[in-house]
C-alpha cells in the first residue's frame, strides 16, 4: 500500500512538472528593448503565473528563428516595423490565432487580414524642423524635402533603415516607383552629409546648425525631452506632420505575432492579449511616446502636445495615412530598390 501510494505521489510531482514547463511559461523573441517590456511582462507573471523568458536582440531575429525552424523556442515575437512583421509573415514563420480579447482591443485596420500579427503601438514619421530658421508654414508635405530651397539643408539616417523604406513604401503604393524615385534623388541632392546615425542624431545635428529638416519618428521627441543630455535638440526642432491635405502622415507600428511551431500558443496568446490590455496601452503611450491601438488609452502628455492621431484611436488632429499601411511590407522590396538606385546612402 505504503509503494502504491509513494508511485502516485511520484507520478503527481512528475506530471506537475511536465504540466508546469509547458503551461506555465512562454519563451518571446524580441525587437522590443528591455527598458519598455520590463516592467509589464513582470505584471503579466505575477497575475497569470506565466513566466515569460524574453531573448531580447537588436539584429538578426529573423534570420535566427529561420535557422532555428521546427526547434525554435520561441513563442511569439514582438518588433517595431511592419516590414518585419510582413516579412515573419510571407515566410510562413507565424501562425494564425484567434482572440476575441485582441479583436476587441486592436482596430482590425491595425491587424493581419488572415490574424498571422497584431498592431499594439503605432508611430507616426513627422518632419522636425529647425524651429529658428524654417517656418512650419512653408512646409506642408514629404515632398517639400525636395524643393531647391532646402539645398544642403535636410539630415538623414540611411535610406535603407526600416523606417525609411516603409516611408518610401507607402510613397510607391500612393505615388508609384517613379514618383518615388526622383523623390529620393531630389531629397539626396539636397543632403547637408551622408546619411549617418539614427533619428535621433538628426535632430542634433539640426540643433547643431548642420542642417534644418529631418524625417524622424514621433516618439524620439519624447525621449530626448526626457533625457537630460538630448533636451536641447528636441527644443531646437518643431515637429510638422506631413500630408494633412493629402493622404496623411505616414504611420507605422509595432506589433506581435506567433511563431508557426510555438509550444505554448495559448500562453502566447495570453501574453499578446495582455500586450493589447490596457496596462500595456498605457505603458507603451507613456513611457516610449507612442501612440497605443486600444481606444480610450490616454497618450502622454508630450504626444498630446504635438498631435493626436485622428482615425478612431484617440479623437484629435492628425491624419494618418492608414491606407497603404496593410501594403507597406509587400513593396518594401521594392522601396530597397528605389533606395537603391537613387544611390541615397
Ligand atoms: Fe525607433
Amino acid at each position: 500500500m505504503k509503494t502504491i501510494l509513494l508511485f502516485l505521489s511520484f507520478m503527481s510531482i512528475v506530471t506537475f512538472n511536465v504540466y508546469s514547463k509547458e503551461k506555465k511559461e512562454v519563451n518571446l523573441y524580441s525587437y522590443r528593448q528591455e527598458f519598455l517590456l520590463k516592467p509589464f511582462l513582470k505584471v503579466f507573471e505575477q497575475k497569470t503565473g506565466i513566466k515569460v523568458n524574453v531573448f531580447f536582440t537588436k539584429k538578426g531575429l529573423i534570420e535566427r528563428l529561420k535557422n532555428e525552424g521546427k526547434n525554435t523556442p520561441a513563442d511569439a515575437i514582438l518588433t517595431v516595423d511592419i516590414g518585419n512583421l510582413s516579412k515573419i509573415a510571407n515566410l510562413g514563420l507565424f501562425q494564425p490565432f484567434e482572440s476575441k480579447v485582441v479583436s476587441e482591443n486592436i482596430p482590425s485596420k491595425f491587424r493581419h487580414e488572415k490574424n498571422l500579427w497584431v498592431g499594439l503601438s503605432a508611430r507616426a514619421r513627422i518632419i522636425y524642423y529647425s524651429k529658428d530658421r524654417v517656418s512650419p508654414k512653408d512646409l506642408q508635405s514629404y515632398k517639400d524635402l525636395t524643393s531647391k530651397k532646402f539645398k544642403g539643408k535636410i539630415c538623414s539616417r540611411s535610406g535603407l533603415h526600416n523606417y525609411n523604406l516603409a516611408l518610401v513604401s507607402s510613397m510607391i503604393f500612393h505615388h508609384g516607383e517613379e514618383y518615388s524615385l526622383k523623390w529620393a534623388k531630389e531629397v539626396k541632392a539636397n543632403l547637408a552629409r551622408k546619411p549617418q546615425g539614427n533619428d535621433r542624431s538628426q535632430v542634433k545635428a539640426i540643433a547643431e546648425g548642420l542642417c534644418d529638416l529631418a524625417l524622424g519618428n514621433t516618439y524620439y521627441m519624447g525621449k530626448m525631452l526626457e533625457n537630460p543630455k538630448q533636451r536641447t535638440w528636441a527644443a531646437s526642432a518643431g515637429i510638422f506632420f506631413p500630408d494633412q491635405k493629402g493622404v496623411g502622415t505616414h504611420v507605422n507600428l509595432s506589433g506581435a505575432g506567433i511563431t508557426k511551431y510555438a509550444k505554448n500558443k495559448e500562453n502566447a496568446i495570453k501574453l499578446i492579449e495582455f500586450l493589447s490590455g490596457d496596462l500595456a496601452q498605457h505603458m507603451y503611450a507613456q513611457v516610449n511616446h507612442e501612440y497605443p491601438l486600444k481606444k480610450n488609452v490616454n497618450l502622454s502628455l508630450i504626444v498630446q502636445s504635438f498631435g493626436k492621431m485622428q482615425d478612431g484611436i484617440t479623437k484629435g488632429s492628425f491624419k494618418q495615412d492608414l491606407v497603404s499601411l496593410p501594403k507597406l511590407g509587400n513593396l518594401r522590396e521594392k522601396a530597397i530598390k528605389v533606395m537603391q538606385r537613387a544611390g541615397f546612402n
